[in-house]
C-alpha cells in the first residue's frame, strides 16, 4: 500500500474509499483526528457504535503499523477478513498459527505491508515479541475491550494489566483505548492502568435508537416467542436465559417447530461451543438459545433480535445482551420477559450466595425491576441509568408505542390479598378466582371455601379479568406464586404496604392489556425494505460468503443490501453510492449483486410489473444467451442501432459486454477511417453511414466509435 499521506488528506475519504460509508458518525471525526495528532485517547462508544474506524482510519493515514491489542482470538479473525476484504493489509498474530505463518507475518510487517497487527496482550506482552516490537515503526497502540483492564469492570483479565507497560516502552506511540463500558471507575482505572499521558476523552452517546423496547409478561414465553420469531422470518436472533438446562429445552422445542434453532451455553466443551456459534455467525443457525456465555465473541452485525426470556440481573448485562442486535444500525427489536418470580429467585440466589456488595446488588436488580414495571418511555428510564438525558419519549418503545392507561386497582389488590390469606395461602390462582367471584364448583364447595368472608367479594369482574390483575399484582410483587408449593397463591413482599401502609397498586385495564397484544407488531422498516430482490441479495451473499470463507455480514451488512434493493444500482457508479460499499468491494462483489438485480430487474419487466430502466438490461439478458445484434434487435422490436447504444451502455458500465467481438478487424478498420474523414459531430452516425455508401449499418458504426472513444 503507498497511501499519499498528504497534510491535506481528509479521514472522511478515506472512510468513503475503504469502507464505502460517506458520512462519520457523532465524535468519530473528533476521535480520528484526535489520534492523528498524537494523543493518547479514550473512546467509550456502545456496542455497534462503530469504534474500529476510529483506530483504523488513523492506521491507515499514518505511517507504520498500529498494533491492536484484542482480547479474543475468534474476533481477530474475524476483523482481520473484513479488513482485508475492505483492501486494508492486516494480520493477525495468536497461538492458533504455526511458526511458519507467524515469522511470515512478521517479515511482513517488518518490510511495512501491514497496516494493522491484531494481536492477544498475552502475546504482545512477551519478551521475544517486545523485541520484534522495537523493530518496527509503529504508528500506534489500539486497546480494544480496554475495561478489561480493571478489575471494577465485569470483564477483568488479569493479562491486560501487563499492559501498563507498554507507555513505559513506548513513550512517543498513541495509547488508543476502546470499551463499551462507560462506569467511571472503569473509566478512571482504563486512564491510570494504561498510564495514558493527559488522554483525550470521548464519551459517545450509549443511545442505540434502531433497537426497539419491549417488555411482555412472562406467561406462555413459548407461545409469545412463537409468534414473534414467525413474524421474523429468515432473521438472526438470540434468546437468553438462565440456566442452562432451559436453553437446551427451549432450542428442542424450537426445534421441533421447524426452526433451525441451537443452543450454547459454558457447560458445553469448546468444539460444539464453537461449532454452534460458527454456524449462528454464517447464518445456518437462526436462533441461538444461550446463557450469558455468548455474545463476548462474535460481532456478528446482523442479530436482527434479542430475547431475555429471564429477568437479566442488572441493567448493565442487560443492555450489553440487548446491544448485540442490530449492530449494522438496521432496525431491530429487544424483548423482555419479566414475571416476578425471577425477580423472586435473584432474591433468593443472592441471600445463599451473600456476596459481599450484596446490598449494591440488590439496588441494581431493582433497578431492573422498575425498568420492566415502568409506565413511562423505557429508553428514557434505561439511558437516565447511564446518566444520560434523552429529553423526549423515544417513540420505539413499547410504552411510547402504546402509552398506557393504569387505574388505581388498590381495592381489586385488597380483595385479592384478603382472600389469599384467609385461604391460608394454599390455593392456585384458578381456584382463588373462583372463590372471589363466588364459583359453586366442586374445589370451592368441597373444601369449605364458600364460608370465607371475602368468598364472592370480586364477583363484579370477569374470571379472565381477574386473571389479567393477578398476574399485574405477580409482576409489581403484591402477590407470590409458590412455585415450590403447588403454584399457590401467597403475599408478595408488597402486600403488608398495599394492605396497611396506604401503597397503591397500579394496574393496567385488561382492554388496554389486550390491544397492547394486538398492536405488538406495526411493520418495521426492518420489513418494509426487505423484498424478493432483498431475499435475492441475502443468498448472494451467503453463497459468496461461502466461496470466500468469511461469515455473509462481512460480505456486506443487512443495511448495506436495505439499501441495494432500494435502490437497485446497475451501474457501477450507482453502486458506488450505496453505504457500505468502498473501492474494494465494489470490485470484488460488484459485478455479482449488479448481475442478481439486473437479472430481477428483467423478471420484473418482463412480467410487465415494471420498469422503465431496465430496458437495456433485457438487451443484456439476450445478449450474454449469446444473441447477436440482430437477432436482439428483432426479439425485443428495437433497431439494431437502439441495441448497439444499450450495448456501449452496458459496456461503459462494466458489463460484461465485449464490444470488440461485435465487429471484425476489417470492418473496425474501414468504419475508423471513414470515422476519421468525416467526424462524428454530435455524435452523427449519419454522415458516416453515408460516407460508407450503406456498407455498415448504424449498429457497427456506433459500436466502433465507442472503441475509438475508448482508446483516447
Ligand atoms: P463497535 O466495535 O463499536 O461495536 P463496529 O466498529 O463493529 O462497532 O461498527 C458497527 C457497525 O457500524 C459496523 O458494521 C460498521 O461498519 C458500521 N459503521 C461504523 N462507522 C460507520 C459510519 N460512519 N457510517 C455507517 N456505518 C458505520
Ligand atoms: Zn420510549
Amino acid at each position: 500500500m503507498n497511501e499519499l499521506i498528504t497534510p491535506t488528506a481528509n479521514p472522511v475519504d478515506f472512510l468513503k474509499r475503504y469502507y464505502g460509508y460517506d458520512r462519520f458518525r457523532p465524535m468519530q471525526e473528533d476521535i480520528v483526528r484526535s489520534i492523528l495528532a498524537g494523543r493518547d485517547t479514550l473512546v467509550l462508544m456502545p456496542t455497534g457504535g462503530g469504534k474500529s474506524v476510529c483506530f483504523q482510519i488513523p492506521a491507515l493515514m499514518k505511517a507504520g503499523v498500529c498494533i491492536v491489542v484484542s482480547p479474543l482470538i475468534a474476533l481477530m479473525k474475524d476483523q482481520v477478513e473484513a479488513l482485508l476484504l475492505n483492501g486494508i493489509p492486516a494480520a493477525y498474530l495468536n497461538s492458533t498459527q504455526g511458526g511458519r505463518e507467524q515469522r511470515q507475518i512478521e517479515q511482513d510487517c517488518q518490510a511495512g505491508k501491514l497496516k494493522l497487527l491484531y494481536v492477544s496482550p498475552e502475546k504482545l506482552m512477551s519478551e521475544s515479541f517486545f523485541v520484534f516490537l522495537k523493530t518496527l515503526s509503529i504508528s500506534l497502540f489500539a486497546v480494544d475491550e480496554a475495561h478489561c483492564i480493571s478489575s471494577w469492570g465485569h470483564d477483568f483479565r488479569p493479562e491486560y494489566t501487563q499492559l501498563s507497560l507498554l507507555k513505559k516502552h513506548f513513550s512517543e506511540v498513541p495509547v488508543v483505548a476502546l470499551t463499551a463500558t462507560a462506569d467511571k471507575l472503569t473509566r478512571r482505572d482504563i486512564v491510570d492502568q494504561l498510564h495514558l499521558n493527559d488522554p483525550a476523552v470521548f464519551i459517545a452517546s450509549f443511545n442505540r435508537p434502531n433497537l426497539s423496547l419491549k417488555v411482555l409478561p412472562g406467561t406462555k414465553r413459548l407461545q409469545q416467542i412463537e409468534r414473534f420469531v414467525a413474524q421474523q422470518p429468515d432473521t438472526c436472533g438470540i434468546i437468553y436465559c438462565q440456566s442452562r438446562k432451559s436453553t437446551e429445552s427451549l432450542a428442542a422445542k424450537l426445534q421441533e417447530k421447524g426452526y433451525r434453532a441451537d443452543y450454547y451455553h459454558a457447560g458445553m466443551d469448546a468444539g460444539s461451543r464453537s461449532r454452534v456459534q460458527d454456524a449462528f455467525v454464517r447464518d445456518e443457525v437462526r436462533i441461538i438459545c444461550a446463557t450469558i456465555a455468548f455474545g463476548m465473541g462474535i460481532d456478528k452485525s446482523n442479530v436482527r433480535w434479542v430475547i431475555h426470556y429471564n429477568l437479566p440481573k442488572n441493567l448493565e448485562s442487560f443492555y450489553q445482551e440487548i446491544g448485540r442486535a442490530g449492530r449494522d444500525g438496521s432496525a431491530a427489536e429487544t424483548v423482555l420477559f419479566y414475571s416476578f418470580a425471577d425477580v423472586a429467585s435473584w432474591k433468593e440466589m443472592l441471600a445463599e450466595n451473600a456476596p459481599a456488595n450484596i446490598g449494591l446488588q440488590m439496588a441494581k436488580l431493582e433497578r431492573i425491576q422498575q425498568y420492566a414495571e415502568a409506565h413511562s418511555c423505557r429508553r428514557q428510564i434505561l439511558l437516565s441509568y447511564f446518566s444520560e438525558d434523552l429529553g423526549e419519549p423515544c417513540g420505539n418503545c413499547d410504552i411510547c408505542r402504546n402509552p398506557r392507561v393504569t387505574f388505581d386497582g388498590t381495592v381489586i389488590a385488597q380483595k385479592a390479598l384478603s382472600a389469599i390469606i384467609r385461604l391460608g395461602e394454599q390455593v392456585p390462582m384458578n381456584t382463588l378466582i373462583d372463590v372471589l367471584r363466588g364459583s359453586r364448583n366442586q374445589a370451592v364447595m368441597q373444601n369449605n371455601y364458600h364460608l370465607i368472608k371475602t368468598y364472592g367479594a370480586g364477583s363484579d369482574l370477569k374470571f379472565d379479568e381477574w386473571r389479567t390483575y393477578l398476574h399485574q399484582l405477580i409482576n409489581i410483587g403484591v402477590i407470590e406464586v409458590a412455585y415450590n408449593d403447588h403454584y399457590a397463591l401467597k403475599k408478595g413482599i408488597l402486600a403488608d404496604a398495599v394492605l396497611f401502609q396506604g401503597r397503591k397498586a397500579e394496574l393496567i385495564k385488561p382492554e388496554d392489556a389486550a390491544q397492547l397484544k394486538a398492536a405488538q407488531k406495526p411493520k418495521t422498516k426492518t420489513e418494509s425494505a426487505r423484498d424478493g430482490l432483498f431475499e435475492r441479495l441475502r443468498t448472494l451473499r451467503k453463497q459468496l460468503a461461502d466461496e470466500q470463507n468469511v461469515p455473509p455480514y462481512v460480505i456486506f451488512t443487512d443495511s448495506t443490501l436495505e439499501e441495494m434493493s432500494r435502490i437497485r444500482p446497475t451501474t457501477s457508479e450507482a453502486f458506488r453510492s450505496v453505504s457500505g460499499v468502498g473501492e474494494r468491494k465494489l470490485q470484488l462483489f460488484g459485478r455479482r449483486f449488479m448481475d442478481e438485480i439486473a437479472s430481477f430487474l428483467t423478471g420484473q419487466a418482463r412480467e410487465g410489473t415494471s420498469l422503465k430502466g431496465a430496458t437495456h438490461l433485457l438487451t443484456y439478458e439476450l445478449y450474454r444467451n449469446g444473441r447477436s445484434v440482430e437477432e436482439i434487435a428483432e426479439e425485443r422490436k428495437l433497431s439494431p442501432s437502439t441495441v448497439a447504444m444499450h450495448l456501449i451502455f452496458l459496456a461503459e458500465n462494466n458489463y460484461e459486454v465485449d464490444l470488440e467481438g461485435l465487429v471484425s478487424t476489417a470492418e473496425r478498420l474501414d468504419i475508423e477511417r471513414a470515422i476519421a474523414r468525416v467526424g462524428l459531430e454530435n455524435n452523427a452516425v449519419k454522415p458516416v453511414y453515408e460516407y460508407l455508401q450503406g456498407r455498415y449499418d448504424y449498429a457497427k458504426i456506433r459500436i466502433v466509435a465507442a472503441l475509438m472513444d475508448r482508446t483516447v
